[in-house]
């Protein structure tokens, strides 16, 4: 482990380890979810001077008028993907500076993480070049899209709100694939869709703050 990763005082893993517990606390019950944001050093993804609150459950900001999602946000979203079972091939709609994409990788076989703005995306690789996850793929491009020369996918996260979830992310989604995202303009409801063999079943989860999807790259 290198001093980076194992941090001191408000950046060590014991720190880590009580937002795990507070988490739990909150109701997340999905072991493997826990066990990946015990592992892996959210402060590394914010700036120095804002490293000391990374373990604090709530968003920050990373530039670009954007933010880091709130942990128990990332870990209720990735929950809700699993369903308590593996995850193949999944697709996360927004990158930012690349905190749900390492935790995904640890609980997926294989991730591509999406995201418009590059100068974020190259944040993002930076941030997460001491990780080392061999699993996980970046893509500089408009998530709305999705990535169709990559589906389909057993799961996607969008993690920007959108009025309605983008027909082109339903398209890609395999059989038996879930997506969880939020919808709405001004209030914002986070939903978990399944694609089964006849249609879709959904379930609503809580409400949430989400930046805007936005179309296009930047
Ligand atoms: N997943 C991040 C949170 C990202 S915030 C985390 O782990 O904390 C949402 C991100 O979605 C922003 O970086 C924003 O630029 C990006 N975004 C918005 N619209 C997008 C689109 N159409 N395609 C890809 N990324 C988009």
């Amino acid at each position: 482990m290198t001093t980076q990763t194992r941090g001191i005082g408000m950046t060590s893993q014991r720190t880590r380890d009580r937002m795990v517990a507070r988490l739990r606390d909150k109701g997340i019950r999905d072991e493997a979810v826990l066990a990946a944001m015990a592992a892996v050093p959210r402060h590394i993804f914010v700036d120095e001077a804002l490293a000391s609150r990374a373990y604090e459950d709530s968003a920050l900001p990373i530039n670009f008028e954007q933010t880091i999602s709130q942990p128990f946000v990332v870990a209720r979203m990735i929950e809700a993907l699993r369903g308590g079972e593996e995850l193949g091939r999944v697709l996360e709609v927004g990158t930012g500076c690349g905190y749900q994409a390492a935790v995904l990788a640890r609980v997926a076989k294989e991730v591509y993480s999406i995201e418009r703005i590059a100068a974020l995306l190259d944040k993002a690789r930076a941030n997460l070049r001491s990780l080392r996850l061999a699993n996980l793929r970046l893509v500089h491009g408009d998530g709305a899209q999705g990535l169709p020369e990559a589906a389909l996918f057993d799961g996607i996260i969008i993690a920007a709100a959108a009025p309605k979830i983008p027909d082109a992310l339903l398209q890609q989604l395999a059989p038996g694939g879930r997506i969880v995202a939020p919808v709405g303009a001004g209030a914002q409801t986070l939903w978990m869709m399944e694609r089964t063999a006849t249609g879709w079943t959904e379930k609503r989860l809580d409400e949430v703050k989400f930046v805007p999807l936005r179309s296009g790259k930047a």
